[in-house]
C-alpha cells in the first residue's frame, strides 16, 4: 500500500498544488554573450524528472536552415508531429533526462518556445467562429499566452500517481499519472494500427490517451488493455470528472485560447493547429512581427 493510500482522505492531499494561470512572459534568462541559445525553464519545474533536469533548467538551440527543410515538409495534422519530435529533440539539451521521458507538456513549451525564439512569438491564424462559422484573421502571441507554473512551494505534494476523489457517478477512485512523450509516441502507433482496420482513429487515440493515464482503480491494478475496457465502460459523467482532475495536476500552456469573432461578436474557444500550417504561421512572419533576432 503506498503512502498516498494510507492517509486520510478528504483532507489536503487531494487539493492539488496552486498552479495559477498567468499572461506573462516564458521564465527566461539573459541570452549569454554571444552565445545564441535560449535558456529555458520548463513550466513543471522538473519535478516528476527526480534529478534527471534539475528545476527544469533547459537549453533551446534555434532552428538553422537544416531543421527548417525538415519542418517545411511537414504535412498538416498529425503526421507532423513526428517531425515536429524529431527537429526538437535536435535542439535541446534536456541535462540527463531522456528526450521521450519529457511530459507532453513540457515538450509542447519547448516547441512553442523554438519557435518563437527562432522566428516569431507572433503567429497570425485564421480561426473559424463556431457561432456563425465565418473564419476571420487573428494573431497570437506566444509570450502572451497563459502559462501553468508550478509553484515550487508545493513541489513536494507533487507526486505520481495522483488520485481523484470518488467519481461522481460510479464512485471510483482512480490513480493516474500524466502522459509523457513516450505515451504519445505509442498512442500515435496505436491509432495508426486502428486506421489500418478502418476505425475512426481520433477517437481511438482519445480512449488510448485516456487509458494511458490510469494506474489503478480503486484497489484494482492497471494496465493499458484492462484501462481501456475501464474507460469504454465508463461513464461519460465520470470521464469528464477524470479530466478535469488531470488538468488540476498539468502544467504548461493554455492551447485553446479565446478569440472574439469580429464577424457576429461571440466570444470561443480554438484549439491552436500544432501542425504544419502552425509552423509556417510562425517562420512566415505574417503576423507583422520583427525579423528573428538571430
Ligand atoms: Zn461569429
Amino acid at each position: 500500500m503506498s503512502d498516498e493510500e494510507t492517509k486520510e482522505t478528504g483532507t489536503a492531499e487531494e487539493t492539488p498544488p496552486k498552479t495559477e494561470p498567468v499572461a506573462k512572459a516564458p521564465v527566461r534568462v539573459e541570452l549569454g554573450k554571444g552565445s545564441f541559445t535560449l535558456p529555458y525553464v520548463l513550466p513543471s519545474r522538473g519535478v516528476l524528472y527526480g534529478d534527471k533536469c534539475p528545476g527544469g533548467k533547459t537549453v533551446i538551440h534555434p532552428i538553422r536552415g537544416e531543421q527548417e527543410e525538415l519542418l517545411a515538409g511537414a504535412g498538416d495534422g498529425v503526421e507532423a508531429t513526428p517531425v515536429f519530435r524529431h527537429v526538437l529533440a535536435q535542439l535541446v539539451e534536456l541535462g540527463d533526462l531522456p528526450y521521450e521521458s519529457l511530459l507532453v507538456t513540457d515538450w509542447t513549451a519547448l516547441f512553442l518556445n523554438l519557435l518563437a525564439f527562432s522566428y516569431s512569438p507572433i503567429m497570425q491564424f485564421r480561426p473559424r467562429c463556431p457561432h456563425c462559422k465565418k473564419f476571420f484573421p487573428k494573431s497570437v502571441n506566444i509570450e502572451e499566452m497563459e502559462v501553468k507554473e508550478l509553484d515550487e512551494k508545493r513541489a513536494a505534494e507533487w507526486v505520481e500517481p495522483f488520485k481523484t476523489p470518488p467519481l461522481p457517478i460510479s464512485q471510483a477512485v482512480v490513480h493516474f499519472r500524466l502522459l509523457r512523450l513516450s505515451d504519445m509516441i505509442q498512442a500515435e502507433d496505436y491509432a495508426r494500427q486502428q486506421e489500418s482496420n478502418q476505425m475512426v482513429p481520433k477517437s481511438a487515440l482519445h480512449t488510448y490517451t485516456l487509458a494511458k493515464h490510469i494506474v489503478k482503480v480503486n484497489t484494482e491494478e492497471m494496465n493499458i488493455l484492462t484501462a481501456k475496457s475501464w474507460v469504454k465502460d465508463a461513464f461519460s459523467k465520470d470521464l469528464r470528472a477524470l479530466q478535469a482532475e488531470f488538468s488540476k495536476w498539468e502544467t504548461g500552456y493554455e492551447l485553446t485560447p479565446e478569440f472574439l469573432c469580429v464577424h457576429c461578436g461571440a466570444l470561443f474557444r480554438a484549439r491552436l493547429p500544432l501542425d504544419g500550417s502552425f509552423f509556417r504561421a510562425a517562420s512566415s512572419g505574417n503576423g507583422g512581427a520583427s525579423p528573428p533576432t538571430i
